[in-house]
Formats: structure tokens, sequence, C-alpha cells
């Protein structure tokens, strides 16, 4: 069906039903392939250092010191697409999914951006003060805010990969955003979930989570006015963290300044206990909102999700889609409300 060209499209799987994107050009980044150093390489000029604002696609949205130009020096945090996109805008209607056969696929469309954190090289984003880090949030929210007001885009994506391990290619700290037109397996599979029980029982499982933790305490990680930082009851992967609003909100999108800020205050102390807890891991972390245009769902409840890259998955996950995670999150969210032990010992894979 069709011949291959660089173009990413999205191949539907016949036998699991989920989306795959295959972006030939992806492969043409740098290399973040674990087998080989477990920081991406230094070599040649930072395309994301101020001063080569040239040598990436021009900014699409950036906050600068006033009087300053666009791709140009001057700015605290930048967004710009990804040279290396997985999905690229294009067309003015939405993708129509393709059938041949028993197969389906659609066209690429969509975003894929990167929210360069910060114009210094070395500081990791736990590091910056908690203004720049609310910013940081700001910035992925008017970007989901204005993909998600496209047509075409049906979910947005803001994540973070932190050192190779966790499939950062760029040593220079930065955060990304996708835009898909279809919306992902383990988006799907939490809101379906969410809404069985929601019918169930009338409540959004989220909140009853929430509420059974903070009574409980012993998963708790961090907690304000604002968010809960916890590890979940089933933590699929060791020191797995999760941050959730105290107030209900299907939608990232609909989170308000008072609450990023509280967000960037709650994220910096988790990151940095993870850091010290366990000796600064690669990790990934990615939030999870309703899909694009679905701002008041009362069965689901945006959340952060903190992964630290600490093993690689193994044929039993692989083969079979559970995980098997060597450190009970009771004790994971101990060690991280104690930062000030001895780093951990990581679990063997
Ligand atoms: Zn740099
Ligand atoms: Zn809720
Ligand atoms: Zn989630």
């Amino acid at each position: 069906m069709g011949t291959p060209s660089d173009a990413p499209e999205l191949r539907r799987d016949p036998i699991a039903g989920r989306w795959v994107v295959i972006a030939p050009d992806r492969g043409r980044r740098p290399s973040a392939s674990p087998s080989e150093a477990p920081a991406p390489s230094a070599d040649g000029p930072c395309p994301f250092c101020p001063g080569n604002e040239r040598s990436t696609p021009p900014e699409v949205d950036a906050r600068r010191d006033p009087g300053t130009a666009p791709d140009a020096p001057g700015w605290r945090t930048r967004v710009i697409p990804n040279k290396f996109a997985a999905l690229r805008p294009a067309g003015a209607s939405g993708p129509e999914a393709e059938r041949s056969g028993i197969y389906e696929r659609m066209e690429g469309v969509g975003a894929h951006e990167v929210i360069i954190e910060s114009p210094e090289h070395e500081t990791e984003l736990s590091a910056l003060p908690i203004a720049r880090i609310a910013e940081v949030l700001e910035v992925c929210r008017d970007r989901a805010r204005a993909h998600a007001a496209d047509p075409r885009v049906r979910y947005v994506l803001p994540f973070k990969n932190y050192g190779a391990w966790a499939g950062a290619s760029q040593e220079h700290s930065h955060t990304q955003l996708l835009a898909t037109p279809v919306i992902p397996n383990v988006a799907q599979e939490e809101l379906a979930e969410c809404e069985r029980r929601w019918s169930g029982t009338g409540s959004c499982s989220f909140c009853a989570l929430i509420e059974h933790e903070r009574a409980e305490g012993t998963r708790l990680v961090a907690e304000d006015e604002s968010f809960v930082a916890l590890a979940p009851f089933a933590s699929r992967f060791a020191y797995e963290t999760w941050i959730l609003p105290l107030r209900h909100a299907s939608s990232f999108e609909s989170a308000g300044g008072g609450e990023l800020r509280a967000l960037a205050a709650i994220l910096q102390r988790t990151l940095a206990a993870m850091r010290r807890a366990l000796d600064r891991p690669c990790y990934n972390f990615l939030i999870h909102s309703a899909p694009a245009r679905q701002t008041a769902l009362p069965w689901y409840h945006w959340h952060v999700e903190i992964i630290p890259k600490l093993s690689l998955a193994s044929g039993f996950e692989w083969g079979t889609g559970a995980y098997i995670n060597a450190v009970p999150p009771e004790e994971a969210a101990e060690r991280l409300r104690a930062p000030e032990r001895a780093p951990a010992e990581r679990p063997a894979s």
C-alpha cells in the first residue's frame, strides 16, 4: 500500500489494535541507543544553546526579554519544531484512516515540538527556580491549548526524556510535546477504565485514589494544598511517582497560573528527591490529559507520571504487557520522603 517515503505515517496493528508511528526521519537524529554512552554525546556546538538559534527550525513561541528578536538570544524558554519530528503539520483537514485489506494507516499529521527549558546548557529542570519551572509548564500548557484547538488533533502529550537511557538525544535540558491525530492506546485504556468505573460508582477513580492515599499515607511522597505526589499502588517501575492535582479537572489545558506554580514546586521537590535518592537517574515524565477539546470529563483527572529509568523492560514485560517491579511502592515512597539517606540500591534487571 503506497511506496515508502520520508513522510511519517501512522499504522494500526490489526492484531493488537494499537497505533504505531513510522517516522523514517527519526533514524537520522543523534543516536540515543542505551547500548552506547550513558550520557548523550556533547560533540559539536549545542543547537539548543543561545547564539545557535539558526541551527534549529524557526521558533514557534518563546518567553524572552523585551526588545529581543525571534531566533536570537534573549530567551528564557524557547519552543521549536522537532528537527526529527515523529509527526508534522500538513493538510487543511484531519487525516483520514486509509484501509487496504486488514491494514489501516493514516498520514502522520500532527506536531512534535521541543521546549528548550533554559538558555543554560548545564541546568537540569529541577535545578531551575520554581518561577522558571512554572514558566516552562505554562509554555507546555499554552502549546497544548494551541494544538488542542486544531480540529486535526485528537490528543496532546507533553513529555520529557532526561538522559540517554530515557531516550534523550540532546544533553541540553528540554521537554517535548506531541500532538497526534489519534488517541494513543495508553490514554485510551486509562480513559476507558476510568469511564467504566465512573458509570458504576459515579466517582472519578483518581479522586478516589487521592482520598485513599492521603488517608493511608504509606505511599505519599509529598503533598501541599494543591497537589499530591505518590508512588502508585500498582507501580509498574521502581520509584514510579505520580503527581495529581487535588482539584478534579480532566484537562491539563485548564490549569491556571497559580496551579502551575504549585505544580512547579512539587515537581521540583519530587525530581530533587529522586536525584538525591537514586543518584541522578535518567527519567521520563509525561502529562496525561483528556483528549483534545474534551475539557470537562467527570471520570478523568489529568496527572503527571514520572518514571525513573533504572532497568530495561525484559521479555516478560514485552510478552505480557505486565511489569515486574523489584521495589515495593511503599518502600519507594519512604526513600523519596527521606532524601537525605544514602543512594538507594538500583534494582537488578
Ligand atoms: Zn546547550
Ligand atoms: Zn478526579
Ligand atoms: Zn496516566
